[in-house]
């Protein structure tokens, strides 16, 4: 089998320093993959990277068999990768509506938009009830919500998530990851940047442990949840 997205030897660098050092995974269609790591292991960058926003100084991204190293990152989104970035970036001002809209700017099935509309108020129903107000109004765990609907809207082949559970109550954050569990049974590809470990291999096919720029562990999100350096660094264990 192929994979879906191929990442190979990927070296990111801001300037001087280099915070992505060579490093290479690989995501199977209908698989959760998960990058864990303390803040400043580069996973967030290396998302950055995937959806163009930052180009790579070395290595290769193959996404549906195509390389990605000349695709700007408007055209990415059209190959099927969306991104729903840490800090959620939606657009306050407009309303919740809107904000689903714009993320299926590239797209010109009204009829197929209108539907995936719904699914998303079916899915948050939350967002439904209020998508006349402005987005802006959301709590933290709604605005989340609003920012992976959003990103579902261009229909991805892929969708990446950063820090989807960051700054939510225990509850939203179990709503956030029970959405995660139904995207992938809808057969949804994700890639899930967390630092909420526990959570995170919990639900993930393969994961990778990320640590200054590096991958220092691989296995399955069971493997590693069991895993006894994971348990210590990542899930407060002695
Ligand atoms: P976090 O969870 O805190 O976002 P992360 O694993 O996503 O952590 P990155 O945000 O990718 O880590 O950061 C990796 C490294 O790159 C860090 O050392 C960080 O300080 C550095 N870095 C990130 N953004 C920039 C930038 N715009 N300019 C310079 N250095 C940066």
């Amino acid at each position: 089998m192929t994979a879906l997205l191929e990442v190979k030897d990927l070296k990111v660098a801001y300037g001087k320093i280099e915070a992505v050092k060579g490093i290479s995974f690989e995501v199977n269609e209908g698989e959760i993959v998960c990058l864990v790591g303390t803040n400043g292991a580069g996973k967030t960058t290396t998302l950055r990277t995937l959806s163009g926003l930052l180009k790579p100084v070395g290595g290769t991204v193959t996404f549906d068999g195509k390389p990605l190293a000349q695709v700007p990152a408007h055209k990415i989104v059209s190959l099927g990768l969306a991104h729903s970035p840490e800090g959620r970036h939606i657009f306050p001002r407009l309303t919740i509506a809107e904000n689903l809209q714009l993320g299926a700017f590239l797209r010109t099935d009204k009829e197929g938009i209108e539907k995936d509309v719904e699914r998303a108020y079916e899915m948050f129903p939350i967002l439904g009830e209020r998508r006349k107000q402005a987005a802006g109004t959301l709590s933290g765990g709604e605005q989340q919500m609003l920012a992976m609907g959003r990103a579902l809207m261009s229909r991805p082949k892929l969708l990446m998530l950063d820090e989807p559970s960051m700054g939510l109550s225990p509850l939203m954050m179990q709503k956030i990851m029970a959405t995660i569990a139904e995207l992938k049974a809808t057969g949804t590809t994700i890639l899930l940047v967390e630092q909420n470990a526990q959570a995170a291999l919990s639900l993930a096919d393969q994961a990778h442990v990320m640590e200054i720029g590096k991958i220092v562990l691989s296995g399955s999100g069971q493997e590693l949840l069991h895993n006894e350096d994971v348990r210590k660094a990542y899930l407060g264990e002695d």
